[in-house]
């Protein structure tokens, strides 16, 4: 490690008191984007924000949004330089169910080296990093060989409704050459990743109608196909009995993992019995010729969610339903994407729905699946950044379920390199009660944004 890194790593350690104060001060904040009695509060977690960034000279606004407001700043020291755009959000999820709060949730308490409080792990602590990481070069009067950019947005927790708009509205100003997207966890603790690959989403909705209305199954059974039997009959034609999904040519886009790959999920440390009693199931299930690590990260898999029809009341009731129900959604991986697979359902879904009853799709939300070339340069900063902060070699990590946010940096702002460092820990109980941040990760988050300023 160069002198510069090291003198900013010491005025870390000097600074860490001062540090948590500030953290805690903004975890006082109850900036629940959800509940609109919390309104002003949000917005004074933006303005909390805004304030910092304009300390240290960060040429810092707000943007308003017919919800919350977005901040953003920009720190150009000169445009041939290249340019680093950290995002985070500073909005919280609602803290219920309160009566399980060991101590109130916007009252942060420091307790075995953690501060718990909502919102200490999912985001704020995580992007407070960054702030403190320019605050350390700025006080010792360190030049960033990079230039800075920084988005907040207040409305992460509710689905950024604002933020697709907003990126498409200026994109000028967002020009980077990577975005870096801490908040999320470490593999494991003390086990930092990278994430360089996320499922994507297919979500539909099944109607299936039969007669024109409830029957009598005395008086008609025997003469109409039963919406609920023509749904189970559907549903069992989707997946075979060793999980394999058989919506033809499903398969044809999976991007299959090359040997590294291969090696680096095997090399992963999983805990198969502890994950089995975490789940409360003696078995862990999925598409034969697979680890469950492979099927919970780079193979697609298909779900029912939710199922309905017929009488569902006490008693009995002798009745052929009218319509029946059922909610399915897919994980998808890279290449497939969404457009193709809801076209390749409907057609399945047609071809297997037996006669007597008609099906009616609902397309709901999705999202396409992201991979992020492991060998950018910028991804090779990021793992030495971790590595320097953390003090530990990080893991590269696919994950099961999608980020919006990284789609809409990927897809509108067209941004390759998108750094997934997790700060927190995977039992930071974050949207649940008594949400922490071990302090010790906050002060090696503040290390790794350091270092990622000068590695990129
Ligand atoms: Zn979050």
């Amino acid at each position: 490690m160069n002198d510069q890194l090291s003198k900013l790593f010491e005025f870390v350690e000097e600074n860490k008191e001062r540090y948590i104060d500030e953290l805690t001060e903004f975890l006082k904040i109850p900036s629940v984007s959800a509940d609109s009695s919390y309104r002003k509060e949000t917005r004074k977690a933006g303005e909390w924000l805004e304030n910092k960034l304009k300390e240290l000279n960060v040429d810092t606004r707000m943007y308003e949004t017919p919800g919350h407001p977005i901040v953003f700043g920009s720190l150009e020291q000169n445009p041939n330089l290249r340019t680093l755009l950290i995002y985070g959000h500073y909005d919280v999820q609602p803290p219920d169910p309160l009566d399980e709060w060991k101590s109130p949730p916007f009252s942060p308490v420091i307790e075995d080296g953690f501060v718990y409080a909502r919102g200490a792990s999912d985001d704020k602590g995580q992007l407070f990093a960054y702030i403190k990481a320019l605050e350390a070069c700025v006080k010792n009067g360190v030049e960033i060989p990079i230039n800075l950019k920084f988005l907040f947005e207040g409305e992460e927790e509710i689905g950024s409704p604002n933020l697709q708009r907003f990126l498409q509205e200026n994109l000028d100003i967002l020009k980077a050459n990577a975005v870096s997207i801490s908040d999320g966890h470490q593999f494991a603790p003390g086990i930092p990743a990278i994430t360089y690959g996320l499922r994507g989403l297919a979500y539909f909705e099944l109607e299936v109608t039969g007669p024109k209305s409830d029957l009598h199954s005395g008086g008609f059974g025997g003469l109409v196909m039963n919406p609920i039997h023509a749904l189970t009959i559907i549903l069992n034609r989707l997946k075979d009995e060793n999980d394999k999904i058989l919506i033809d040519e499903f398969y044809a886009d999976v991007l299959e993992p090359d040997e590294e790959e291969k090696k680096l999920i095997a090399e992963l440390p999983f805990d198969e019995a502890g994950l089995k009693e975490l789940l409360g199931t003696d078995v862990l299930f999925g598409e034969k010729g697979y680890t469950p690590l492979e099927r919970k990260t780079i193979r697609p898999t298909l779900d029912v969610n939710g199922i309905w029809g017929g009488y569902q009341g006490e008693g009995a009731k002798t009745v052929i339903p009218a319509k029946a129900g059922a909610k399915i959604s897919m994980r998808l991986v890279p290449n497939q994407t969404r457009e193709r697979i809801n076209k390749l359902f409907l057609e399945y879904i047609n071809k297997v729905t037996p006669p007597g009853v008609k099906v009616y799709v609902k397309t709901l939300h999705g999202a396409n699946p992201v991979l992020i070339d492991r060998k950018l340069p910028a991804m090779k900063a990021a793992v030495k950044a971790l590595e320097m902060g953390f003090g530990k070699k990080p893991v590269f990590i696919r994950e099961g379920g999608s980020i919006p946010v990284v789609n809409m940096f990927a897809e509108i702002c067209s941004i390759k390199p998108i750094l997934l460092m997790g700060f927190g820990r995977p039992d930071d109980n974050i949207h649940g009660p008594n949400e922490r941040f071990d302090l010790d990760d906050f002060i090696k988050g503040i290390k790794t944004a350091i270092s990622l300023f000068f590695c990129l």
